[in-house]
């Protein structure tokens, strides 16, 4: 996820900067991709999260078909650069994997994967979070 590698892509235009991320990093090949961005949303946007099959904002609009083509071109940046991990932002409706938001924006996780990282895992790639990332037998 390019926000936790310092790249202003976050909804409300901010970051989710992770400096040891960034140093453990220093010795692997990364690229990084923001897939709500990639899909053509705008920075700053509305906050999103997932709800049933479809991704809406706080405002209530369908947002899905913008994150659907945010993970497809992350999924061909992945193959094209034969990536096998990434290190996704833990509850993003897109980056997240295992648990998301419930859609109601009440701050609430649920079980579920973010859009990108499902696609992801669908296609073999290892999904870490900047939680979990130094468990993961390097
Ligand atoms: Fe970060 Fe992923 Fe959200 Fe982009 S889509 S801001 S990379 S968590």
């Amino acid at each position: 996820s390019a926000c936790l590698l310092g790249v202003h892509v976050k909804y409300n235009g901010g970051n989710n900067d992770n400096i040891e991320l960034k140093d453990f990093l220093k010795s692997y090949e990364v690229v990084k991709v923001c897939p709500e961005v990639l899909g053509g949303l705008t920075i700053p946007r509305s906050p999103s999260e997932i709800k049933g099959n479809k991704v809406i904002t706080k405002d209530k609009r369908d947002v899905t078909k913008y994150f659907q083509e945010g993970a497809l071109k992350t999924l061909e940046i992945v193959k094209k650069n034969n990536i096998k991990i990434a290190i996704l932002k833990k509850n993003s409706p897109s980056c997240g994997s295992n648990k998301v938001y419930d859609g109601n924006f009440s701050n609430t996780l649920i079980d579920g994967d973010g859009v990108t990282s499902n696609i992801l895992k669908k296609n073999g790639v290892v999904i870490l979070n900047e939680d979990n990332y130094k468990e993961y037998k390097w």
